[in-house]
């Protein structure tokens, strides 16, 4: 579970994240709509500790990012910037991440057959088009095979069935009872993913409800 109370970020004078609180359960894919600017990607930093709030919480299972044990096992992410050394096979880089957080290597070929990557492990990454970029930054998000994942915008710039591929694995993952985080731009594409809705605009929460109630109020 994800429990946000009175989060804030301010970077100088802009109010990035202003005074946020709610819920992500396990169990089906929330969306986390909002334009661009809205706050979604400080949101989603805070929560896996890469900004520190000004104010509040961001709790992961109970706890913040900082003090979960082994956290790459209990939360994932698929973030839009992603950095993966051009030069490395897909399956050295995420061997390098098991490695580095204390994950057996046997799980990186398990990742790699989940996302569909298996015929391409050994190629650079550099090469990879995005939507096989998405696949291993997914793979990576898996390794840990966390109870709690983050997409940030993951469809951005895919082809139709690279958006379709992508939807569907996440609603698998939130039906095999994880919890599921998902940020978008689009009522359009949310309303295809998710069940469960959280709107933010000019980093205050403006619904929390399911998709079908947001749709009926506005
Ligand atoms: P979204 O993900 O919804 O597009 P962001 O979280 O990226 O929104 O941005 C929210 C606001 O915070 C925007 O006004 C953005 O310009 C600002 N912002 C984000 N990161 C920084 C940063 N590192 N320094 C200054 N301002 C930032
Ligand atoms: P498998 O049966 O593929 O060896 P498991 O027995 O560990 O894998 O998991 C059972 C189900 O969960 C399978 O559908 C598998 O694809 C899926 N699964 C396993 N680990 C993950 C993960 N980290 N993320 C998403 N799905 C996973």
């Amino acid at each position: 579970m994800i429990e946000l109370r009175g989060l804030t970020k301010h970077f100088g004078a802009t109010a990035a994240v202003e005074d946020l609180s709610f819920t992500v359960q396990p169990g089906h894919v929330t969306g986390f709509l909002g334009p661009n600017g809205a706050g979604k990607s400080t949101t989603m930093r805070m929560i896996l500790g890469l900004d520190r709030p000004t104010s509040g919480v961001a709790l992961v299972n109970g706890k913040p990012y900082a003090e979960l044990t082994n956290p790459l096992r209990q939360v994932g992410a698929l973030l839009d910037a992603r950095w993966v050394h051009p030069n490395r096979s897909a399956r050295a880089h995420l061997q390098w991440m098991a490695a580095s957080n204390g994950i057996p290597k046997s799980r990186v070929d398990e990742v790699l057959r989940l996302v569909g990557l298996s015929e391409v492990a050994g190629k650079q990454a550099g090469g990879f088009s995005l939507g096989m970029s998405q696949r291993l930054g997914l793979a990576g998000a898996l390794l840990g095979d966390p109870q709690v994942l983050l997409f940030d915008e993951p469809v951005n710039g895919l082809d139709p069935e690279g958006i379709v591929w992508i939807r569907k694995f996440m609603q698998r993952l939130a039906a095999e009872g994880r919890t599921v985080l998902v940020s978008s731009h689009l009522l359009s594409e949310m309303a295809q993913t998710a069940e469960h809705l959280v709107v933010i605009g000019r980093g205050r929460l403006i619904s929390d409800s399911t998709v079908g109630e947001f749709i009926e109020r506005s």
